[in-house]
């Protein structure tokens, strides 16, 4: 085989010589084309001026380097207008003008820095033979040029937290491409304005309800249709919902209880007053030091390098808790346990319905959901039966409470979804909550006719719609249409039109993955750069 074969090289190259030197391998390479254009006339000439040498990096070939000893020439300029005497002859497929390396040595390097990042980016270049630093690589994302976007029909837009929660930024993504197309660094209204300005061509907008990107798109883009998008205007019809079986359900728990009162009253201990105790203050202290002194630990093993697993296994912890540390920036302060405290503030509303007779403890947690408590069930059934004097049986659900109680939250959910999706004893639920009342019955109607017109488009029936819930008596879904009638247009065209917002999710995923990836060092800039180049 010839050994020209072997190297990929622009047409009018030729290697000459391979040698294995201690370095890797060395490629000398001669221009043999006839001719080459002056940069400055373009006017082809033959005339040799002379020969000189280019050392260039190339990518490695078989486990080796490979450097490439090139000789090219000079011709000169037979044109008697142009300036240019004489001239160097331009491989452009090869390499740039002054370049140290071949372009598809830099390709490779920014690839490396743009699947990982610039310190990790740099470790696995080594591993695959190529010698580069972390600025180099930033450097080479950095030189990538923004991909031309083109013309952009249908926009969707949204935010993303820059900073955890604290700085935010814009992403932009076609609609009809599936590419971001833009990362603006903030949310502000007059930022995707201006952006949208530039881009005239703009048919419609997805976008999440109401707020600074429709008055943006208002502003930017008026000749745009904006689009509300479906996934929050499910998500809000669900929350109507979920508040509207809460009252339901607790006044359907209410008739169904028979209890007695009972003398045998628990006795309530709030769990936050057991546990300030100073010995038990210490502990937690001593706890939490133990803890930094591991976090600490694990920050300092990763920068040495060592993979989740094996960071794991010498700290003694799992390996996802050490993922999770690594993920966010400072030290995870456990958060305190709440769960005393949060039912504490609750107790004397406990105690209250207790004596009044009311011993179904699903209904009782059912009214505190309503005045605003946000633990769980188990926390306050195992409250009560904590608090409950030793002997005294306490009457189970079951006794208390048939069929098995759905929280306000599962029955939203067996609302929004297809009935014929639902698994059989989902059904069951289902039948049972729509016999609880007539009004929830009506509820599930039209809710069933808002989630029907979401999928199959069909937006013109909204209008009719929002009649049918003005007429009916169900302050929830009210609402819900007031909140639509101020955004109508936008609603009716997310309802009609194909676009929404789903994919500018999942972009978003992907953009905290690439910050992450950085450990939250990169700025605003190269973090644009890599979104939009994201392999
Ligand atoms: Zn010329």
């Amino acid at each position: 085989m010839e050994e020209t074969s072997l190297f990929s090289l622009p047409e009018g190259m030729q290697v000459s010589q391979i040698q294995i030197t201690e370095n890797g391998l060395v490629v000398e390479v001669i221009a043999t084309a006839p001719s080459s254009c002056c940069p400055l006339c373009s006017q082809a000439s033959e005339s040799v001026h002379c020969h000189y040498r280019r050392v260039l990096h190339d990518v490695p070939c078989a486990g080796r380097r490979v450097q490439l000893f090139l000789t090219v020439r000079k011709f000169s300029c037979r044109n008697p207008l142009c300036q240019r005497k004489v001239f160097a002859e331009r491989i452009p497929t090869l390499m740039d003008p002054w370049a140290r390396m071949t372009i598809r040595y830099c390709q490779q390097i920014a690839s490396i820095g743009l699947a990982t990042c610039g310190k990790g980016g740099a470790k696995l270049a080594a591993r695959l033979g190529i010698q580069t630093t972390r600025q180099t690589i930033l450097r080479r994302i950095m030189d990538l040029p923004d991909p031309l976007s083109g013309s952009i029909l249908f926009l969707g837009i949204d935010d993303f937290s820059f900073l955890r929660g604290y700085r935010f930024g814009t992403i932009l993504v076609n609609l009809e491409s599936h590419r971001v197309v833009d990362l603006l660094p903030d949310r502000k209204a007059e930022t995707s304005a201006a952006w949208m300005r530039q881009h005239p061509d703009l048919m419609a907008v997805s976008r999440d309800r109401g707020g600074e990107y429709a008055s943006a798109a208002r502003e930017g883009a008026p000749q745009a249709i904006q689009c509300a998008d479906r996934f929050h205007l499910l998500k809000n019809l669900g929350e109507a919902v979920e508040g509207l079986l809460a009252r339901h359900l607790a006044a359907h728990r209410k008739k169904e209880t028979q209890a007695t009162p009972d003398e045998q009253a628990p006795v309530w201990l709030p769990k936050s007053a057991a546990r300030r105790s100073p010995q038990l203050e210490q502990l937690q202290r001593a706890r939490r030091e133990e803890r930094l002194a591991r976090y600490e630990q694990v920050i300092t093993l990763r920068k040495q390098g060592l993979s989740y697993q094996a960071i794991a296994s010498r700290v003694g912890m799992g390996a996802s808790t050490v993922q999770s540390w690594l993920a966010v920036e400072t030290f995870p302060e456990r958060k305190p346990r709440e769960q005393g405290n949060k039912l504490d503030r609750y107790l004397p509303y406990v105690v209250e319905r207790w004596a009044q007779g009311c011993h179904n403890i699903a209904q009782i947690y059912q009214e505190l959901l309503a005045r605003g408590y946000k633990g769980s069930y188990a926390s306050v059934y195992g409250n009560i039966v904590r608090s409950l004097p030793a002997g005294r049986k306490f009457p189970s659900d079951d006794d208390a409470l048939r069929p098995v109680p759905v929280l306000s939250r599962q029955g939203a959910f067996l609302f929004l979804r297809r009935a014929e999706k639902l698994e059989a004893s989902e059904q069951e639920t289902l039948v049972m909550l729509r016999q609880s009342h007539p009004e929830v019955n009506l509820a599930y109607d039209l809710v069933q006719q808002f989630a029907q017109m979401l999928r199959t488009r069909t937006g013109g029936l909204l209008d009719a719609w929002l009649a049918q819930v003005e007429q009916s008596n169900l302050p929830e879904l009210q609402s819900f249409a007031v909140g639509i009638e101020k955004d109508k247009d936008a609603v009716r065209a997310g309802l009609t039109w194909w676009i929404n917002n789903g994919m500018v999710e999942g972009h978003v995923t992907k953009l905290k993955l690439i910050k992450r990836q950085g450990y939250g060092r990169a700025g605003f800039p190269l973090l644009r750069k890599r979104v939009l180049h994201a392999l």
